[in-house]
C-alpha cells in the first residue's frame, strides 16, 4: 500500500494586483485589487465552515507598486503588503488554519516576517531559461531572482514548496536543468518539501471577471470551462515527457514529494503510478490560477486510487518532517499541536507534550514487570514511550523470559476460519474500513446457503474454530445472532464457535440482562467470546475514534458476564493511532484487573492500527506504526499483563508473518489462526494477506527455533510439530 497525499485547503487571493506581465496568466490584474479586512474575515469564516486545514494565500507580486493599493494598505495601517498578509495569516491561525503563502519573489526580511505566521511558503521556479517569451515584461521571473528567494527561504529554515512549469516554451533539457537547480538548493538547506510538476494549460481571457468567483462556481458545479487554443509560445506536453520528469525529480531529490495538479490533465493517475506522491492542495473554492479547471473530489480520486493499491490521505501544508521548533515558529507549532497533533510524526513514541513521561522509572519497571508485579500507570506510560535502544532491548529480554516462564517454548496456533456475516454497520468508527451503511454499494449480507458453504469449506480445511463477527446490523436481534450459531452447529457440530464482539452483544441485548443473553447464546452453541471492540479502553480515546461505541464500563460488564456464563474470552487492544502512552497504560490496567477478578481471559492480542482506508488514517495523517515500535509495544503488553494472562498472540494480518515471527522473541507465544478469510484488516488496507496454511505457521515457529503446536480455541493442544532434527 502506498500513500498519496493532498491538502484540504482554501484559497485567499488577497490581492491580484501584480507588477509582472506573464503571458500565461489569467490571475493577475494591473488595476488595484485588494480584499478589505471584512472581506478577508468573511472568507476565512467560509474556509472554516468548509473544513479547510490550510489557508493558501496567493497574490500578485508586490501589489503595493500600484499607488491605489499602496494608499489602501496605508489606510489600513499597513506599511506594505507583507504586513497585511501577515495580518490575514494571524486571523487564519486564530481559526485553526495553517497558512501557506506564495507572494512571488521576496527578500529575506519579508520571508522572515511571514515565517512567523505561516506553516510553509512557496515559489515556483518555473524555468531556468531567462529568455522565455512568456516572461517578457516580468523581471522577477528571471531564474536567478527566483532561486535567490528559494535559497533565502532555506537559510531561514522555511518549509518550502517549489516546482516547474512545463510547456511554456522551454526545452526538455531546460526542464531537467530546472529540477537540477532545485536539487542543488535543496542539498544546501534541506527545506524543499515538494516539487510541483505543473503542465501549462492555456486559459481563455477572463477580461474583467473575478477568477475567485469563476473558480468557486466551477468547483461547486464540478464542470470544466472552455478550453482555449494553445498560444504560439506554448507547447503541448506528452504523458511520456511528464513521466520522465517524475522520474528525474525522484532521482534528483529522493526525499522530496512530487506533486501533480490533478485538475490540469487526466494523467495524474499514471503519474502517481510513475512515482508522484502528492495531488496538491484541493481548494474547497477552486483553483484561482486555472479557475476553469475544478479539482476532482477526494472521493473520486480515492475511488480511482484504491484498486491500484494507493491510499489517498490528507496532509497539512507543512510536511511531517518539518513539524518541530527548528522549522516552525512557536505560535504556528502551537496550532499544529492543538489542532492537528495526530499529523505530528511519533518519532518513536506517543504524543509527548500532554502528560510528562518519567523515563527514569524504566529500569525498575522492567525488573518489576519481569517479576510479574503489577506496574503503575506512570511506569507503563514510560515503557510505552521508551526510545532508547538499550532500554528496549531490556524490555525485550524481560518479556521473552516471562513468556518462557509462563507459556514455555512451544508456539501455538489455531486452524480456524473467520466469517464476517455482514458488513452493514450503524456505528461508524473512524478507524474502520469494514463497516458500511446499508445502502452502500459495498454493503453485503450472506444468506444462509452462503454461510453454510463457508462453514463446510472450513471443515474441509481442517478448521476447529469458526470466528464470527459482523458490523452492527440495525435489523438483527438476539434471535438472528442465535440463529447463525445454530446454523453453524447444525452444519458442523464439532466446531468451536468463537463469536460476537462485546459491541454486538450489547447491540443484541438491548434491555435484556446480559446473563440471559449469554445463556441463550450458549444454548445456541456459543463456545467463547472475542474480546474485540476494546480498541483502547479509555473513554477519552473512544470519544475521539468511536464515539458511538460502547463505553469502557459496558465493555467490562459484557466480558465479565461472558466469563460468568462459563464462556471464556480473548482480549485485544488496537494501538498505533492517536492514543498516548498513559491511555494504553489505562487499557492494560483495565484488562489486568478484570482478569484478576474472573480469570476468564485466554489470551491478549495486540492489533496495530492499519490506517490506509479508514477515516482516521485519511484525515489525521496517521502512518502505519513501524515494525520496531510494534515489537516494542508487544514486549510492554507482556510485561503489563505479568502472570495474569498466559498467552500473548501476534496478529500476522496486522504486522505481517515476518514481523510476527520476530515477535516470538518479544514475549509472544501464539501466532493466532489461519483465518481463511479476513475482511476487517484487508478493507482497512492491510497487505499481509488473508489466509495462511498451518504449514506457514509451523514454519514461522521453526524459523524462530521453537517447536510449534496446533491448539484449540481454549489452548488445548491438538498436534505437536517439533523442530526438525538437524541433518
Ligand atoms: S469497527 Fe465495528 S462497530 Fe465500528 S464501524 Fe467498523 S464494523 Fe462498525
Amino acid at each position: 500500500m502506498r500513500r498519496v497525499t493532498f491538502s484540504r485547503n482554501f484559497t485567499l487571493s488577497l490581492s491580484r494586483t501584480c507588477r509582472c506581465y506573464c503571458k500565461y496568466c489569467a490571475f493577475a490584474t494591473h488595476r488595484a485589487h485588494l480584499y478589505s479586512p471584512d472581506e478577508v474575515r468573511a472568507l476565512l469564516d467560509d474556509a472554516e465552515r468548509r473544513g479547510a486545514k490550510e489557508l493558501l494565500v496567493l497574490t500578485g507580486e508586490a501589489p503595493e507598486v500600484n499607488p491605489e493599493v499602496a494608499r489602501r494598505l496605508s489606510g489600513l495601517g499597513h506599511p506594505d503588503f507583507t504586513s497585511y498578509v501577515a495580518w490575514a495569516c494571524e486571523r487564519a491561525l486564530e481559526r485553526g488554519m495553517l497558512p501557506h503563502t506564495n507572494l512571488g519573489v521576496l527578500g529575506r526580511e519579508d520571508l522572515a516576517r511571514l515565517r512567523e505566521v505561516t506553516a510553509s511558503q512557496g515559489l515556483m521556479l518555473e524555468s531556468v531559461n531567462p529568455e522565455l517569451v512568456v516572461h517578457q515584461g516580468s523581471p522577477t521571473k528571471h531564474p536567478e531572482r527566483r532561486l535567490e528567494t528559494i535559497r533565502a527561504a532555506g537559510a531561514l529554515r522555511v518549509p518550502f514548496t517549489s516546482g516547474i512549469l512545463v510547456g511554456i516554451g522551454e526545452s526538455p533539457e531546460e526542464r531537467v536543468a530546472a529540477l537540477e537547480a532545485l536539487a542543488e538548493v535543496h542539498a544546501e538547506h534541506g527545506h524543499l518539501q515538494e516539487v510541483i510538476l505543473q503542465n501549462f494549460v492555456p486559459h481563455p481571457r477572463l477580461y474583467g471577471a473575478e477568477p475567485a468567483e469563476i473558480a468557486d462556481t466551477a468547483q461547486r458545479e464540478g464542470e470544466r470551462g472552455e478550453v482555449a487554443p494553445m498560444p504560439a509560445w506554448g507547447s503541448d506536453v506528452s504523458l511520456d515527457e511528464m513521466r520522465l520528469l517524475v522520474r528525474e525529480s525522484k532521482r534528483l531529490m529522493p526525499d522530496v514529494g512530487v506533486q501533480i495538479p490533478p485538475n490540469l490533465s487526466d494523467w495524474w493517475l499514471p503519474l502517481v503510478e510513475e512515482g508522484a506522491t502528492d495531488l496538491g492542495g484541493l481548494s474547497a473554492n477552486g483553483d484561482h490560477i486555472s479557475p476553469e479547471h475544478p479539482f476532482p473530489s477526494p472521493h473520486r480520486m480515492r475511488k480511482e486510487l484504491k484498486p491500484r493499491g494507493y491510499a489517498l490521505t490528507e496532509r497539512l501544508c507543512v510536511y511531517p518532517q518539518y513539524m518541530d521548533s527548528g522549522w516552525l515558529e512557536q505560535g504556528v507549532l502551537d496550532v499544529v499541536k492543538a489542532r492537528y497533533w495526530s499529523f505530528i510524526p511519533r518519532r518513536g513514541s506517543g504524543r509527548r507534550e500532554a502528560t510528562p513521561v518519567r523515563l527514569d522509572l524504566v529500569p525498575r519497571a522492567i525488573e518489576r514487570g519481569r517479576a510479574g508485579e503489577a506496574l503503575g500507570a506512570e511506569e507503563l506510560a514510560a515503557l510505552f514511550a521508551e526510545t532508547r535502544p538499550e532500554a528496549i532491548e531490556g524490555m525485550r529480554q524481560a518479556a521473552d523470559e516471562l513468556r518462557a516462564e509462563l507459556a514455555g517454548d512451544t508456539v501455538t496456533f489455531v486452524v480456524n476460519r473467520n466469517i464476517n456475516v455482514s458488513n452493514v454497520c450503524v456505528v461508524g468508527c473512524a478507524f474502520c474500513g469494514f463497516g458500511q451503511g446499508r445502502r452502500s454499494p459495498e454493503a453485503y449480507e450472506h444468506g444462509r446457503e452462503e454461510f453454510v458453504r463457508r462453514v463446510e469449506e472450513a471443515v474441509a480445511f481442517g478448521a476447529t474454530e469458526i470466528c464470527m463477527q459482523s458490523g452492527i446490523h440495525p435489523d438483527w436481534e438476539l434471535d438472528d445472532y442465535a440463529g447463525w450459531l445454530r446454523l453453524a452447529k447444525h452444519t458442523a457440530p464439532q466446531l468451536h464457535l468463537h463469536a460476537f464482539s462485546p459491541m454486538e452483544i450489547d447491540h443484541m441485548a438491548r434491555e435484556r440482562p446480559l446473563d440471559e443473553v449469554f445463556a441463550i447464546l450458549r444454548e445456541a452453541g456459543l463456545g467463547s467470546t472475542p474480546g474485540t471492540a476494546a480498541e483502547v479502553l479509555h473513554d477519552g480515546v473512544r470519544e475521539r475514534i468511536s464515539p458511538n461505541k460502547l463505553p469502557v464500563g459496558r465493555w467490562v460488564e459484557v466480558i465479565e458476564a461472558s466469563h460468568r456464563a462459563g464462556l471464556r474470552s480473548t482480549s485485544t487492544v488496537m494501538f498505533g493511532h492517536i492514543e498516548e502512552p498513559h491511555e494504553l497504560a489505562e487499557h492494560m490496567r483495565v484488562v489486568r484487573s478484570l482478569q484478576e477478578r474472573t480469570g476468564g481471559i485466554t489470551e491478549f492480542v495486540p492489533l496495530s492500527f492499519i490506517p490506509f482506508h479508514t477515516m482516521l488514517g485519511r484525515t489525521h495523517g496517521i502512518e502505519e506504526i513501524s515494525r520496531e515500535e510494534n515489537l516494542k509495544h508487544t514486549a510492554v503488553f507482556r510485561l503489563a499483563l505479568g502472570r495474569s494472562v498466559t498467552n500473548l498472540q501476534a496478529s500476522w494480518v496486522k504486522m505481517g508473518l515476518d514481523a510476527a515471527t520476530e515477535s516470538l522473541r518479544w514475549g509472544v507465544n501464539d501466532l493466532g489462526g489461519t483465518l481463511m478469510e479476513e475482511n476487517i484488516s484487508r478493507l482497512a488496507g492491510s497487505y499481509h494477506g488473508v489466509r495462511l496454511e498451518p504449514t506457514d505457521l509451523i514454519g514461522a515457529a521453526h524459523a524462530a527455533g521453537r517447536p510449534a503446536a496446533e491448539r484449540g480455541t481454549l489452548y488445548d493442544i491438538r498436534a505437536r510439530h517439533d523442530l526438525p532434527v538437524a541433518a
